[in-house]
């Protein structure tokens, strides 16, 4: 596919530079000796580190997907930013992959060491270059892996994406939000910063809740050991929706489950997944994967997030180094059993609605979880329809990659978020059911930019609504 350079920046503050100036700017630099190469001028510390990390944290399916890209230009049409901008070709997911590829090429591959002209291997030379590729990576991708899938020869760009987010990281070139929910992270185990404090309160509240609409009592136990189940949540639930708590309490109270929330480590979300921080990762998945062993549970449920099922349940566990012992699943998993089983009952006519699911990026194509969903909601709706396309070929929501807390690229997300507009608008449908806390936020973004008469729901309040009572 032949694209033509619009000439518009890629990113909002920086402008591309020219050959001409870059050439000019790489001629004035003083470059040193390390080891057999030359690399980067003296004093640019960002630089060095930025390059020393490359070269020590490089892992061969890295290098496989560094080497095999043959720049046929597939991706394109499988990524919404390059879709929504057809005549900017800096959109394209091998645009994007190249900017990580010719620094590895520079730095690393034998062709591009002796003859970098060639080959278009390129270093950074300055802060400016890695602020640059920082709005790449982090700016024009929500690492939504669709171009992953599509690519023919198995090019796996997300991937390289995250890494150069994860070595940007490490040395701080990283925009304001991702610093801020990690730091959050860090120092709360929770990527909101609820105080223990706010989310015992809200747990008691939740409960109040229920007694008064039931007229019994429902637990939502805390640090119970012994349990069918450990949940975590999304810190949104606790700060933002604690409806979701109420619904989950509900369903699995009149389904007689025995369940517990950890008092630390209930976080299942992940912001390591998000800025390529194994770190961080590690820790926030081993805070859970610890209380669940603390509290014996037979197993660990995981609430309704797209990233978060994907940590908990497949990444964390070589992050934190530890043994997959424990079994986990997504609560839509728990429903289906629930409704298989008659251990509760449903009313589809309660949802009369006409409803549309969003197949979330990391449960779809990073999850295999996508006929569960659909499972569920063709017994709790009387009107489910499709989206298309949907499963693992479904389009991003466009808040993926932790870009929610990127304010700097909200224009350009809204930009591409055309694709998913016109996908979400065809379908007809007055409801859009997501499984994933991130994607109601990016969804809703996307609805009310775009004026469409629709509304995000969860799965757990589509069941709640249907729950026919003993
Ligand atoms: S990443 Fe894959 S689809 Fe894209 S240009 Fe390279 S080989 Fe083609
Ligand atoms: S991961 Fe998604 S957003 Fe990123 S380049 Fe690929 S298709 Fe585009």
């Amino acid at each position: 596919m032949r694209r033509k350079n619009s000439g518009r920046s890629p990113v909002v503050d920086l402008p591309l530079e020219t050959a001409s100036q870059r050439k000019a700017k790489e001629d004035k630099l003083p470059s040193v000796e390390s080891g057999r190469l030359k690399l980067y001028e003296p004093g640019a510390a960002n630089v060095k580190k930025f390059l020393d990390l490359l070269a020590a944290r490089i892992t061969r399916p890295l290098v496989a997907s560094m080497t095999a890209c043959v720049h046929c230009g597939l991706c394109a049409d499988a990524c919404h930013y390059a879709m929504a901008r057809p005549d900017d070709p800096t959109m394209t997911p091998v645009y994007k992959a190249d900017q990580i590829r010719r620094i590895f090429k520079r730095h690393m591959d034998w062709t591009g060491r002796i003859a970098p002209w060639w080959v278009h291997a390129r270093r950074p030379v300055d802060d400016a270059d890695l602020n640059r590729l920082k709005n790449i990576v982090f700016g024009m991708c929500s690492g939504c892996r669709r171009c992953t899938l599509n690519c023919p020869m198995g090019v796996d760009t997300a991937a390289l994406i995250r890494f150069a987010r994860g070595l940007l990281t490490e040395i701080g070139v990283v925009p304001e939000g991702v610093f801020n929910v990690s730091r959050d992270e860090w120092e709360t185990g929770n990527q909101m910063a609820v105080t223990e404090e706010d989310y015992l309160d809200t747990l008691d509240w939740m409960k109040q809740e229920l007694a008064s609409e039931l007229g019994v009592e429902v637990e939502i136990a805390v640090d119970r050991e012994d349990c069918d189940f450990m949940y975590s949540i999304n810190p949104r639930e606790i700060k933002f929706d604690p409806r979701s708590i109420a619904q989950a309490a509900k369903i699995f109270h009149f389904a007689g489950e025995k369940w517990t929330l950890p008092r630390w480590g209930w976080d299942q979300t992940n912001f390591g997944l998000f800025s390529g921080d194994e770190a961080l990762g590690g820790y926030v998945a081993r805070n859970l994967y610890d209380a669940a062993v603390r509290l014996k549970a037979k197993r660990i449920v995981i609430s309704e997030c797209g990233h978060g099922y994907r940590s908990t349940r497949w990444e964390g566990y070589n992050w934190a180094g530890y043994d997959q012992n424990l079994p986990s699943e997504s609560v839509i998993v728990t429903l289906k059993r629930y409704l298989e089983t008659g251990r509760i009952r449903v009313d589809r006519t309660r949802n009369p609605e006409p409803v549309t699911f969003h197949d979330s990026c990391n449960l779809a194509r990073s999850g295999d979880l996508t006929e569960e969903p659909r499972w569920v909601l063709e017994r709790v709706c009387s009107d489910f329809r499709e989206m298309h396309p949907n499963r693992t070929e479904n389009f991003c929501c466009t808040g993926g990659g932790g870009l929610l807390s990127m304010a700097e690229y909200r224009p350009l997300r809204m930009e591409a978020a055309k694709i998913k507009a016109e996908q979400l608008k065809a379908t007809g449908a007055k409801l859009v059911c997501t499984i994933c806390h991130n994607c109601v936020d990016g969804l809703t973004d996307v609805i009310k930019h775009y004026k469409l008469d629709m509304r995000v729901v969860q799965i757990l309040e589509l069941v709640e609504k249907a729950l026919v009572l003993p």
